[in-house]
Parts: structure tokens; C-alpha cells; sequence
């Protein structure tokens, strides 16, 4: 059994479609990379993979550990590990990040069966994340992504991964604001992250992310379905001769 198997998938946003037949399956411990140009579904996928309200899946399956997912609320979906990183900010009022987290943490060991962490164990925990990634104390303090850089979000995102080491992660726009040195602090958290039980989606426009993540596919999407895939070295064809050229060779 895959960790995920997507088959002919259809996605509707507002009665329009926007994904358009899209197959993918995702196996334990592997790293994925989509790329493609915009407006042609990356986040759109992301989204109806969280059961994001206002995707509508009109047709095709989805499993996720061998349960079709597609009809389940988004709290299930997170609690049974598939976690879409908060890109843009959740405004959530006077809640810090690290309640936040702890809150989210208990839940799926609740969901799981097992005890609450120990304040200890938590407190170990946000330490050894914080490290990973170079998040300081006081933005651990801030409320949920209030004025954060886009650096500091996407360190944000990967110090909510280590966290809660969700099985699915879904990044979208990794490399979105992010300078060199973050993009090779960030990729390198993730290098971290990997084992051979957790799975990652990545979504990115620049091939120099992967020169750093080393994702085991690389698929291209065009007009709501992967067109193509291969591996990294496709996003290396992809940086010199772009889209049209890439798709073209098929
Ligand atoms: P990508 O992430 O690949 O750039 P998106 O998934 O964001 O693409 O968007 C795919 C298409 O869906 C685009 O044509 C976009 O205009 C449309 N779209 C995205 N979000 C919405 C929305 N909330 N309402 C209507 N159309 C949307
Ligand atoms: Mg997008």
C-alpha cells in the first residue's frame, strides 16, 4: 500500500475545473517535487488535498493510506497526518505559535491513542525544531505568523514540520521569499526531516532548491495534470530550456 494514490483526479473551484485528470502516487520516505507554470493548479492540488473548503473533488479518488480521503473534514485529513504548512498567515489572536503547536500535537497523539507530551518532552521538542532551523525564542513567542518576513514564514513552516513530523507534508512555494542562505537553512532542515516513514510534496518554481532537497520525482503540471515526470534531472532540463521546451519533447 502507497502512502498516497491519486487517480483521475477532477477539482472544481467555483463550478470551474481546475484539475483535470491528475494521477500521482506518493510511496513512504519519498520526495516529490511539482513544478509548473502558474495558474495551472499547483496550489489549487495542495488545497483539495487538505480538504480546503471551496475545493470541490467532482471526480476520481484519492487514498491516503489506502482510505479514500476525498469525503473526509479537514481536521480528520490533519489528524491523520497530511499537513498542508500554513503559507499565508492564519490570523489567530493572541495564540502563540507554541501553544498552537502543542495544541495540534496533543490532538493527533489523542487521535493515535497516546498520552499528551510532557511539558518536558514539548520543551525539548521546541527546542530541537528551533535549532533545525534557526527560529529564535521570541518568534516562537509571536501569535501564529503575525508580521512575519517570508523568510522567517517558510522557517516558520519547516519549524511546524518538525513539530509535528506529519507523514504527508505539502510545501507550496517553498522557495517563495526565501534568500540564498534560507533556502539552503530551509532545505537542509528538511534533509533533516526525511526518514523512510515520512513523504514530502513539494511544490517550487527554481531548480535550485532541488539541487539542495534532491527529491526522488520531479513532475511537471500543465493545465490541471502532471504532463510529465521523471527525476531531477528533469527540473535541470527544465531550467534550460523551459516549459514549452520541456513538454514539447514528450
Ligand atoms: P498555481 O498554483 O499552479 O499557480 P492555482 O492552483 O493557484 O495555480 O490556480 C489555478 C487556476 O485556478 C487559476 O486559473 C486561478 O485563477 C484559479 N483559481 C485559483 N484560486 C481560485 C479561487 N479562489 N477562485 C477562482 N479561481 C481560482
Ligand atoms: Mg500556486
Amino acid at each position: 500500500m502507497k502512502l498516497l494514490e491519486i487517480k483521475d483526479l477532477h477539482v472544481n473551484i467555483e463550478d470551474k475545473e481546475i484539475i483535470k485528470g491528475l494521477n500521482l502516487t506518493i510511496d513512504y520516505g519519498e520526495v516529490h517535487a511539482i513544478m509548473g507554470p502558474n495558474g495551472t493548479g499547483k496550489s489549487t492540488l495542495a488545497s483539495a488535498l487538505v480538504g480546503k473548503p471551496g475545493y470541490e473533488i467532482t471526480k476520481g479518488t484519492v487514498l491516503y493510506k489506502g482510505k479514500d480521503i476525498t469525503g473526509m473534514e479537514p481536521e480528520e485529513r490533519a489528524l491523520e497526518g497530511i499537513f498542508l504548512a500554513f503559507q499565508y498567515p492564519v490570523e489567530i489572536p493572541g495564540v502563540s505559535m507554541i501553544n498552537f503547536m502543542k495544541t495540534i500535537i496533543d490532538a493527533r497523539r489523542k487521535h493515535k491513542g497516546i498520552d499528551p507530551l510532557s511539558p518536558v518532552d514539548f520543551l525539548k521538542l521546541v527546542k530541537e525544531s528551533g535549532k533545525l532551523v534557526g527560529i529564535n525564542d521570541k518568534m516562537k513567542g509571536r501569535a501564529v505568523n503575525e508580521g512575519f518576513s517570508g523568510g522567517e514564514k517558510k522557517k516558520n513552516e519547516i519549524f511546524q514540520l518538525a513539530m509535528l513530523k506529519p507523514e504527508l507534508a505539502i510545501l507550496d512555494e517553498l522557495d517563495s521569499g526565501l534568500d540564498i542562505d534560507s533556502l539552503r537553512i530551509v532545505s537542509e532542515a528538511i534533509n533533516n526531516l526525511r526518514t523512510t516513514n515520512n513523504s514530502f510534496l513539494i511544490i517550487t518554481h527554481y531548480q535550485r532548491m532541488l539541487d539542495y532537497i534532491k527529491p526522488d520525482y520531479v513532475h511537471i503540471m500543465n493545465e490541471g495534470k502532471i504532463v510529465k515526470s521523471g527525476d531531477k534531472s528533469l527540473a535541470i532540463a527544465l531550467e534550460e530550456k523551459g516549459y514549452d521546451g520541456v513538454m514539447a519533447k514528450n
